[in-house]
């Protein structure tokens, strides 16, 4: 399995997923434009692309999903509630395939694991992949609002976690946001500050866990080494012994392979734990 982070942020999120032939992208929250020159600097044709899976209805995860369908014929993957959200962004030529939270798909050698969140959106999901070749899983979650009980389980065994680290409180309260959105980010069905990010991250972590990416980081309320030392420090004290990445707005991650990322780490980070 192969994972990156084509972009993520407030202005727009996508994830690469690959495992032997089959490429997913995971929302389209950039132009199509972008989607093909972000997913052209690691090598992927956009024709190459078997699926979009969408987790919610937000434009950050969906502003490229209807043009990009269409130019490429790939089929899109969403709830209904979530179809009837951004309608607009379709029109009726595209290849839709509905999902519901809690029921399983494949793609072709991945398995989609829809779960759903407490995130403010008409309908919201967030999903977890396994490689039915390698077993490898990964965990995708930025749109938390809270780390619910049912997330927790959802994003238990990951090989690979993508999770969002959204805002550090002091520059969320020195910021330019009126109060009112101020108090949505950090209201439990927004987003996840840094600290909260830590303690999810340590609550996530087992002998298995190879990389952790901090992402859907905010442009004005955060900062990528601020995120990074105060995830990275909590992860360290419990014995982490794998890669940590921050996502970035404008640039994908490099292409991260889980094989070798596990091979890497070797045989201490098992004895530690
Ligand atoms: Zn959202
Ligand atoms: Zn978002």
């Amino acid at each position: 399995m192969k994972v990156s982070v084509l972009g993520s942020g407030s202005r727009g999120n996508s994830v690469l997923v690959m495992a032997g032939t089959t490429r997913v992208l995971v929302d389209a929250g950039f132009s199509a434009r972008s989607l093909e020159d972000r997913l052209g600097s690691l090598g992927v044709l956009p024709e190459e692309i078997q699926a979009i899976v969408v987790t919610h209805d937000h434009g950050d995860h969906t502003r490229g999903v209807g043009v990009f369908a269409r130019r490429h014929g790939t089929p899109v993957f969403l709830t209904d509630p979530t179809r009837e959200a951004c309608g607009s962004l379709f029109r009726g030529k595209e290849r839709l395939e509905s999902y519901r939270a809690g029921f399983p798909f494949s793609v072709g050698s991945l398995t989609v694991h829809p779960f759903l969140t407490a995130h403010d959106a008409r309908d919201p999901v967030a999903v977890s992949l396994t490689d039915s070749e390698s077993g490898f899983k990964l965990g995708i979650a930025t749109d938390l609002g809270r780390p619910t009980s049912q997330v927790r389980h959802a994003l238990s065994d990951c090989d690979i976690l993508i999770l969002e680290a959204n805002h550090d409180p002091g520059l969320l309260h020195q910021g330019p946001y009126p109060a009112s959105v101020r108090s949505r980010i950090a209201s439990s069905h927004g987003h996840l500050s840094n600290e909260a990010a830590a303690q999810f991250a340590v609550e996530l972590l087992h002998p298995r866990l190879a990389a952790v990416v901090l992402a859907h980081l905010s442009a004005e309320c955060n900062r990528p080494t601020l995120a990074e030392a105060v995830v990275g420090e909590a992860l360290k004290g419990a014995g982490y012994r794998g890669v940590l990445e921050v996502a970035e707005q404008d640039a994908p991650t490099r292409l991260m392979d889980v094989d070798r990322l596990r091979k890497r780490m070797g045989p201490d980070q098992l004895a530690l734990m």
